[in-house]
């Protein structure tokens, strides 16, 4: 039986690992940790989730994300099958209890017969065999090196902010309260996801002034350009207006305090479920770059938050990635070495269901190939093939920076001009693709039959 090599076991590499081990080829993944540690993961297992507990919406019909998801369960992907099985409530989120999450995929992969893994840095590129690169964000120095070396390229890096987690226990309730904004979700359990803190607007003027004055890690000239705009540290946004905090993350609408249900909350911050106890949560969209001691004196500020214990300070991370629509062919092959494919955030998809996503096709393109086969890549009006398309080819390769699923990387539905309204669209998009995918799916399970 041929053997596929996958370097790293996070998100891409787990699922690429499940679906190629699926097909009937034989896989090895090899994994640094525990043994060589990165300064965001915790464990050993096998796709953690580094920060947020969140696979974000799981709405099928109305959100490209939620589009994803729907697709990689058609394709019987461990990670979606693991995330159901360890969904929190989260309105219509789809949030994870982090912990028996990464332990159930890790037991379910080393339980499969055609799985092993192997617990060893990888640090240069291998010359032989049928590989995936599937390192992430964190990859390590030396493995780094070496793909710039190969692509001919510095490699890329920037940095986002992690949003800090506090002790249940130590919020407090009498301000706080339990509640998801337009009391959105099926269950009673959906509907009291979140917990709110109430800011009146001399506190939020005074919060807005201390997080401008409040002291931040320093960066080398040049390191902060990349910034992606969809994890930009509080500090980042109340500096570009004292009102957008106020229009972002802190929007006071579609919530009740019930301790004051006649005054209108000038803003709200949002803090969500980080794990199945209830003992944990984190501060919807408060990613930060301020200093420790800064970020405590600051976040206490936070009606309800006074007396807060963090469980996890925000911090600063890397990011690596390569330029794919250079680089990379539609099969997700590095063109200069064929033998090597890339998969997960590495090819400049962002977050943990697209890092999955891409995961899965490499992992099926390549057990293919060593089958004797071959896929074609899936097309571009499905969620997958949107996402695969951006990176290989539809970005522009000098202006290239990690994307999140949306439907503007689909194949418009309507003519230039159409003014149907965006909740039509939007399942005009989801329909379409799930159609797409499933021919796609049948085809892939012909071809490989
Ligand atoms: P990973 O899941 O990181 O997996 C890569 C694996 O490769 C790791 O297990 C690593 O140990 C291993 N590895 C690295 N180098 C080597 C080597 N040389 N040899 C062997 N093994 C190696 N996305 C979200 O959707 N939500 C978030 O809140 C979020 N927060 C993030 C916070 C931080 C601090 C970081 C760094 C990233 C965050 N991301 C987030 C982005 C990204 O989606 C996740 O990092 C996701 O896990 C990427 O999946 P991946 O499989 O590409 O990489």
């Amino acid at each position: 039986t041929p053997t596929l090599n996958i370097i790293g076991g996070g998100m891409a590499g787990s699922e690429a690992a499940w679906q190629a081990a699926q097909m009937g080829v034989n896989v090895v993944i090899h994994e640094m940790r525990p043994k060589v540690e990165t300064f965001a993961h915790r464990t050993g297992d096998l796709a953690e989730m580094v920060c947020s507990n969140s696979f974000r919406s799981d709405d099928s019909e109305q959100n490209a994300v939620g589009l994803l998801h729907w697709e990689m369960r058609a394709a019987g992907g461990i990670i979606m099958e693991m995330a159901d099985k360890h969904a929190l409530p989260a309105g219509g989120a789809l949030a994870v209890d982090r912990d028996p999450f990464a332990q159930s995929v890790t037991a379910k992969l080393k339980s499969h017969p055609n799985i092993s893994v192997s617990y060893e840095p990888v640090e240069t590129l291998p010359t032989d065999g049928t590989w995936i690169i599937a390192t992430g964000p964190l990859t390590s120095p030396g493995l780094a090196k070496a793909i710039a070396a190969e692509t001919g390229q510095d490699a890329l890096a920037f940095f986002d902010a992690i949003a800090p987690i506090i002790y249940f226990d130590t919020i407090n309730m009498e301000k706080a309260w339990f509640q998801s904004r337009y009391d959105k979700g099926e269950t009673e359990e959906e509907r009291t996801a979140y917990l709110n803190c109430p800011m009146d607007k001399p506190t939020y003027e005074a919060f807005i002034d201390a997080l401008l004055a409040a002291e931040k890690t320093e960066f080398k000239p040049g390191e902060t350009a990349g910034y992606f705009d969809g994890c930009l540290p509080i500090e980042v946004m109340a500096e570009r207006g004292r009102e957008t905090l106020r229009f972002g993350p802190m929007k006071p609408v579609g919530l009740t305090n019930p301790h004051q249900p006649d005054i209108k909350a000038h803003a709200i911050v949002q803090l969500r479920r980080d794990n199945a106890l209830g003992t944990l949560f984190n501060i919807v969209g408060f990613q930060t770059k301020m200093k420790y001691g800064a970020q405590k004196q600051v976040l206490r500020m936070i009606p309800g938050l006074e007396e807060a214990q963090f469980a996890r300070l925000g911090g600063i991370h890397r990011n690596t990635f390569i330029n794919s629509p250079t680089l990379l062919d539609a099969q997700i092959r590095l063109k200069s070495q064929p033998h090597l494919r890339f998969a997960g955030q590495i090819t400049g998809v962002e977050g943990y269901v697209e890092s999955a996503a891409m995961g899965l096709l490499a992992g099926r393109f390549a057990a293919a190939e060593l089958l004797g086969q071959s896929i074609q890549p899936p097309p571009p009006e499905t969620a997958m093939g949107a996402l695969v398309t951006h990176i290989t080819g539809g970005a522009d390769a000098k202006t290239f920076q990690p994307m999140n699923v949306n439907f503007g990387l689909f194949p418009p539905v309507d003519a230039k001009g159409g003014r149907r309204n965006r909740a039509t669209r939007y399942k005009l998009y989801t329909d379409r693709a799930k159609q797409a995918w499933s021919q796609w799916l049948d085809h892939a399970r012909l071809d490989a039959a």
